[in-house]
């Protein structure tokens, strides 16, 4: 059975849940179908509005015990858990508020008779989500689309079942009608299956560049849009006249943060030499204080990673930088003597173009540390990743932070701090990081239809 919750700390598996069959498949597609047709769409934003609401009210009900679930099935930190069960009830609380704004219809200035654009629903929507953030992922995708009129069918990852299940749970709590939402524990070839389905309008991935490539090609086969938010590799410039207390803690957040394993977390670490030398000791420092431990237990600084494989998977990027010429000056090592995935904080320096480490995506806690001469070395060496989602520029010149961010090639830069998600900040990114847009007004256009109605 693929879907399973296996404790990162204990090792030990918890529960398994079949996949689903393909009679199932079938009924399930059809009542989704049949729930967009005949009830979702045809509700107005007030009832939309509703279940919404409803639904954030209940998840902050439930905090603690959907909290449990996110570290049970994939280790984060129980104080991280339950802020992100706080920022996906906040997600679900902001598009129940704005969405009747953001879709009001546009009347267009035109020379001749009148013109409006109405944004229309478009009908199934499919999302392949991944375990790293279970609900806040999954809230991105669904509170924009079925406050727009979608429904909405969810492949969650294979290793957070139990998460998923709840959220499922929650919407249909919260009053929405069956086939509103629905959870799907599909296989890969069931993914090719819906996607191919003329009843799915389009598809939305959270993931890695490999399943993005693959889900992007079954949709493009059958002409169907997709959005896809990818990996990333954000660079953390440090310019001179940096704060460098502020530099260090957002530094120390923005790679430790659910240990390592998130999308936007600062991964490249580009400092200017004047403070190339001090950066570097006072991050090791701090970086040296992170102590293995339960992720149940809030006094816990260091989360095992989510799986075996992904802390192999890490062992084996650090070796193979090193055997290209990288120096491991902290960590390096899995953590001994003790259950869990864990990784120690690590921090690899001269890392050269050439060196594969340098195009890579580390997800966990390891940081790359590159010194530069000055600030369009930085730039350089920034822009110079197959990745395009964050970034972040320290300086205490705040005009020179924004020219800075005007030139590196990212969706998002953040000045003085590491990268920020909050419902009203759009989120996505360029090149192999994807396309699109979650969040924000521009996170609830990309699956409606812009309908011209022009009359003469
Ligand atoms: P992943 O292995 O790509 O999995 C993501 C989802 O895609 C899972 O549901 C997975 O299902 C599914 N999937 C994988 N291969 C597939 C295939 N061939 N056909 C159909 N579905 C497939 O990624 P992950 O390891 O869960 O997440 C880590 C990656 O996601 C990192 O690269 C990270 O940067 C990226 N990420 C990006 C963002 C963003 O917003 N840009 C946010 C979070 C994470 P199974 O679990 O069943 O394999």
């Amino acid at each position: 059975m693929a879907y399973q919750s296996i404790n990162p700390y204990t090792g030990k598996l918890d529960k398994s849940f079949a996949d689903i069959e393909a009679n199932k498949l079938e009924e399930k597609l059809a009542l989704a179908h049949s729930c967009f047709k005949h009830d979702w769409s045809q509700r107005d934003f007030q009832a939309r509005t509703a279940v919404l609401k409803r639904a954030a009210s209940l998840m902050r009900e439930r905090a603690q015990m959907m909290a449990e679930l996110i570290t049970l099935e994939m280790g984060k930190l129980i104080a991280q858990s339950q802020g992100e069960v706080a920022l996906s009830a906040a997600i679900l609380d902001y598009y129940a508020d704005h969405a009747e704004q953001f879709l009001a219809p546009e009347i267009l200035k035109t020379p001749k008779g009148e013109a409006m654009v109405e944004s229309s629903p478009i009908g199934v929507l499919f999302g392949v989500e991944p375990w790293n953030y279970p609900y806040y992922q999954v809230a991105r995708f669904a509170a924009p689309n079925l406050m727009a009129g979608n429904v909405v069918m969810v492949k969650h990852a294979s290793s957070v079942p139990q998460c998923a299940l709840a959220f499922e749970q929650l919407m249909l709590d919260a009053g929405a009608p069956t086939g509103a939402y629905t959870n799907l524990f599909a296989t890969k070839d069931q993914v090719a299956q819906v996607i191919a389905d003329p009843r799915i309008r389009a598809v939305a991935l959270t993931g890695s560049e490999a399943a993005g490539a693959v889900v992007a090609a079954h949709a493009g086969k059958q002409l169907k849009k997709t959005t896809l938010e990818l990996g990333g590799s954000d660079a953390f410039i440090v310019l001179e006249d940096a704060d460098m207390d502020k530099a260090i803690k957002h530094a120390i957040s923005g790679r430790m943060g659910n240990s390592g394993q998130a999308c936007t977390a600062s991964k490249r670490f580009i400092v200017v030499e004047p403070l190339a030398d001090a950066f570097l000791e006072k991050f090791q420092a701090a970086l040296g204080q992170f102590a293995p431990g339960d992720p149940l237990d809030k006094a816990t600084t260091l989360a095992p990673l989510s799986s075996a494989e992904a802390l192999d998977h890490l062992l084996e990027q650090v070796s193979g930088a090193v055997a290209h010429g990288a120096r491991i000056a902290m960590g390096g090592s899995r953590v001994e003597g003790m259950p869990g995935n864990f990784m120690q904080p690590t921090v690899l320096t001269d890392i050269a173009g050439d060196n594969p480490a340098y195009r890579e995506e580390f997800f966990g806690p390891v940081a790359l540390f590159f010194r530069v001469a000055d600030e369009d070395a930085a730039i350089a060496i920034a822009n110079d990743s197959p990745f395009g989602l964050g970034g972040s520029v320290f300086t205490q010149d705040i005009e020179r932070g924004k020219r800075v961010a005007r030139k590196i090639d990212t969706g998002m830069v953040f000045i003085n701090s590491g990268a920020v998600s909050s419902p009203e900040l759009p989120f996505g990114g360029v090149k192999n990081s994807g396309y699109g847009r979650e969040l924000s007004s521009a996170g609830i256009q990309e699956f409606v239809n812009k309908k011209l109605i022009r009359v003469n």
